[in-house]
């Protein structure tokens, strides 16, 4: 037994190291080290197999995934919006300035209140770990406690994660009652952040990271974007922000700079790598090849697109482009805080990118984009895995030696949930596609983060 390896765990498993295809890796032993890393992947043709398992389970340190049971990476979520999680699944029938006054800002504006804040995140954390994501990218509301204490939650609960302070100065944009009071206070806030985040991290298992956040373009003054691009630059640290969601939003920046979104942000300073735009339907070929330039990352949110940016992003062509691509659930301008739903949906919405949807237009002039621009359901689980690990430049995602060991457990043989198929097809990709597509929360059943378990439904009863 190499010293390193303080746990080894024994079973199937499924990932996708290189986009576009998978690797199943049948009664495979993962090696895992003191810090939570994988160490070492022994495959079942590897002759040195039978008696690590041994020493391993004389030690009492080997974990059997069990009979009908498959590891997935933990998911990676890079567009969260943790305040809003009281909101998934309401007025999604509204345009998004009426969703933003009549639910969202309001909602927000209770998390000045430690105790509400307190109780809907802790509920939020704990739904996304049963549901299989290990790293979660989340934009706070605009309060600088609370914003610190869902760091303080996700830290201690376990799971990676990224957090901001949603900024949003100015006052022709903003109700009164929910926005930064000045530009002074927005930014002295937005470091403020970033060292209690910094703090929490040093003492941080799995890592905890601050991400500084406008909300985006048309709710910030020019003069807290440019003090939010500097203080990114001066401290290091990631952004985030939302960049051409919607045709309105495309239009105000126009309007506003005489440029697109992308290239406003770029100005500002706010493109950093691995900063995190979330949306970018309408990003041109030409600003898809700055992003790759800049190892900019597209937070994908296939639900939220299809409700309020009347557009498809093409996820091929940015990845065809170079540019990091991950997949975000966007609580609440998506409801479900499953990436499970999320990868169905970011394949579903690819098939009428690629025909186009208006059925009495002859099938070339409907708006698809033709061949080679459809999602299979194995790349989008490299989205939301590896995929998003890269996008944030952390080694998550995959069961790769090297790579933090975030695992769930799925049990294909629950009650009221039979994801075998009556082992009909059964061929690898057939177990994973059922797994994909029909999973409920139930067939989740544990879930490590950094080799530490963090969910055991089986015992939580
Ligand atoms: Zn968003």
């Amino acid at each position: 037994m190499s010293q390193n390896v303080k746990q080894a765990f024994l079973g199937s498993f499924f990932h996708t190291p290189i986009y576009g295809s998978f690797e199943y890796l049948e009664d495979a032993l993962i090696e895992v080290d003191a810090a939570g890393v994988i160490a070492r992947v022994v495959r079942k043709d590897d002759p040195a197999q039978a008696a690590l398992i041994n020493t391993y389970r004389e030690a009492g340190v080997l974990t059997e995934l069990g009979e009908n049971r498959y590891g997935l990476p933990g998911f990676v979520d890079i567009h969260v919006h943790a305040p809003q999680w009281p909101q998934a699944a309401l007025a999604l029938d509204e345009p998004l300035y009426v969703w933003l006054e009549k639910c969202t800002f309001p909602l927000e504006s209770k998390f000045a209140d430690l105790d509400f804040a307190d109780k809907v995140y802790r509920d939020l954390v704990n739904q996304l770990l049963a549901r299989g994501s290990t790293t979660t990218v989340y934009l706070g509301s605009a309060h600088l406690e609370s914003s610190i204490l869902l760091a303080e939650i996700c830290n201690a609960k376990g799971q990676r994660a990224l957090v901001g302070k949603t900024v949003m100065d100015d006052p022709a944009a903003n109700p009164p009652y929910y926005r930064d009071a000045s530009v002074q206070s927005a930014l002295a806030d937005v470091q403020k952040h970033i060292d209690a985040v910094e703090a929490i991290n040093r003492n941080s298992w799995a890592g905890v990271y601050p991400v500084v956040t406008p909300r985006f373009i048309p709710s910030c003054t020019d003069e807290v974007l440019k003090g939010m691009g500097d203080i990114a630059a001066k401290n290091d640290v990631y952004v985030q922000t939302h960049c051409n969601e919607g045709q309105w939003e495309h239009d105000v920046v126009l309007e506003r700079f005489g440029k697109t979104d992308p290239y406003a942000l770029r100005d500002f300073g706010l493109l950093r790598e691995h900063a995190i735009m979330a949306h970018c339907p309408y990003l041109t070929p030409e600003e898809g090849e700055m992003f790759a330039e800049l190892g900019v990352t597209i937070a994908h949110c296939p639900m939220a697109n299809s409700y309020f940016s009347s557009a498809v992003a093409p996820i091929q062509r940015f990845r065809s482009q170079g540019i990091h691509v991950g997949l975000g659930t966007d609580i609440s301008g998506g409801y479900s805080p499953s990436m499970y739903e999320n990868i169905r949906q970011a394949v579903l919405v690819s098939r009428l990118l690629e025909t186009g949807v208006n059925a009495m237009l002859p099938p070339d002039a409907r708006g698809g984009l033709g061949e080679g621009t459809r999602l299979s359901v194995v790349e989008a689980l490299w989205l939301a895995t590896k995929g998003g690990g890269e996008a944030l430049g952390l080694p998550v995602g995959s069961f790769q030696p090297g790579c933090d060991f975030d695992l769930q457990v799925v049990d294909v043989k629950r009650r009221d949930g039979d994801l075998t198929g009556f082992r009909v097809f059964d061929a690898p990709i057939d177990r994973l596609a059922r797994i994909l597509y029909l999973s409920s929360v139930d067939n989740v059943r544990k879930v490590y983060c950094n080799g530490k378990l963090l969910r055991d439904k089986d015992l939580e009863g």
